[in-house]
């Protein structure tokens, strides 16, 4: 077992240090939300407190059986003192519906909102204020009943903690993408639209492959025919063709990103087509060569909008444009991150200040 990260809140000054070069997914705040559900009493209420290590047993069951979900959503500084979240609504549905598909306990979406909001509160120092930073908030749940057992548990631990995060952006690197021609993330039936730890465990050794190839990430096919592009990584993918923006469906093996949701609306404010249409991996490279898909990128929460540069196959390889950054893809992000930083009108009503 670990120790606990540190003891206590942080000094202001050491604090500032660190919130100068946050990285990302090392660095956690004072504090974190704690709730716990039974069988027999349901949701307790939640409590704030430091920042500690958990103590659990050894048959806990989400170490054996893999019942542990979780969501990501991010806090953003403001000038006035508050922060604001964005879309948090969305994300306690997603937390609801990937609860539902693992026979887990739903968490009401006021109650997740009050806990992401009581840990963006108390730390709200931990926000960091730069354009591109962000505190990067980690809401999970966990089947923490101790009995080896091969059914749903009868006790769950959920859980929000906080990191405050570097930029996504400053200046966007194209990523290289490898089309895993053995590996699948997702079946039909099974948890592909849903965030459960199990589909990032599965991944890992695609991941490698990548990696052995040069690249940054998987771009995943689907299961059946290994034709068709469904998304990469942890984050959705769009094709640029001119004015026009091209998603794969949500067939029901992909995530519904929030930011994916994002993308479509902003879109039509740019004046930009959008179409939710399969895209085959011969389309896209044909596509790339004869100049009529002009850009690729990638989007989640995580990065906001990374570009995609180059897509390699066990056959070989394509640029996209140039494999650079493309206008279009900059104009994404800049209008999604004028949002996130109050610079220009929520007229979605994304953000929620807390
Ligand atoms: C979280 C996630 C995404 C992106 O979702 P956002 O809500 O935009 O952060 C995309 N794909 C997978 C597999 C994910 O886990």
């Amino acid at each position: 077992m670990t120790a606990p990260e540190h003891a206590g809140p942080r000094p202001a000054e050491e604090r500032e240090a660190l919130l100068r070069m946050p990285g990302f997914g090392s660095l956690w705040s004072d504090h974190m939300v704690t709730a716990r559900w039974t069988a027999g009493d349901g949701w307790q209420p939640a409590r704030t407190g430091p920042l500690a290590a958990f103590s659990l047993h050894p048959a806990t069951m989400a170490f054996h059986y893999g019942q542990t979900i979780f969501e990501g959503l991010k806090a953003f500084w403001r000038p006035d003192g508050q922060r604001a979240l964005f879309r948090p609504g969305d994300h306690a549905r997603r937390f609801a519906r990937s609860a539902r598909r693992m026979a887990m306990p739903e968490l009401p979406a006021d109650a997740f909102l009050a806990a992401v909001a009581a840990l963006t509160r108390i730390d709200r120092e931990w926000v960091p204020q730069a354009r591109g930073h962000s505190f990067y908030l980690r809401p999970f749940m966990i089947a923490s009943e101790t009995h080896l057992s091969n059914r749903p548990a009868e006790e769950y631990l959920f859980a929000v903690i906080g990191s405050p995060a570097r930029p996504a952006t400053a200046e966007p690197a194209p990523i290289r993408l490898w089309a895993s021609p053995e590996y699948v993330r997702a079946a039909d039936g099974g948890t592909g639209t849903i965030k459960c730890g199990g589909n990032y465990g599965g991944s890992y050794l695609a991941q490698r492959e990548a990696a052995e190839h040069g690249c940054h990430q998987v771009v995943w096919l689907d299961a059946r025919e290994r034709r068709y592009v469904e998304e990469v990584g942890g984050s959705n993918l769009f094709f640029v063709e001119g004015d026009r923006l091209v998603t794969p469906p949500l067939s029901g093996t992909l995530l519904a990103g929030v930011t994916r949701d994002s993308i479509l609306r902003l879109a039509g404010r740019l004046g930009l087509a959008v179409a939710e249409a399969p895209v085959t991996l011969e389309d896209w490279e044909r596509g790339c060569r004869d100049g009529r898909i002009t850009e690729t990128f990638a989007c989640g929460t995580a990065r906001a909008v990374a570009p995609v540069g180059h897509a390699v196959t066990p056959d070989g390889e394509w640029a996209i444009g140039d494999g650079g950054t493309g206008p279009v893809t900059r104009r994404l992000l800049n209008a999604l991150l004028d949002i996130h930083y109050g610079h220009a009108p929520d007229d979605f009503g994304w953000l929620h200040t807390v």
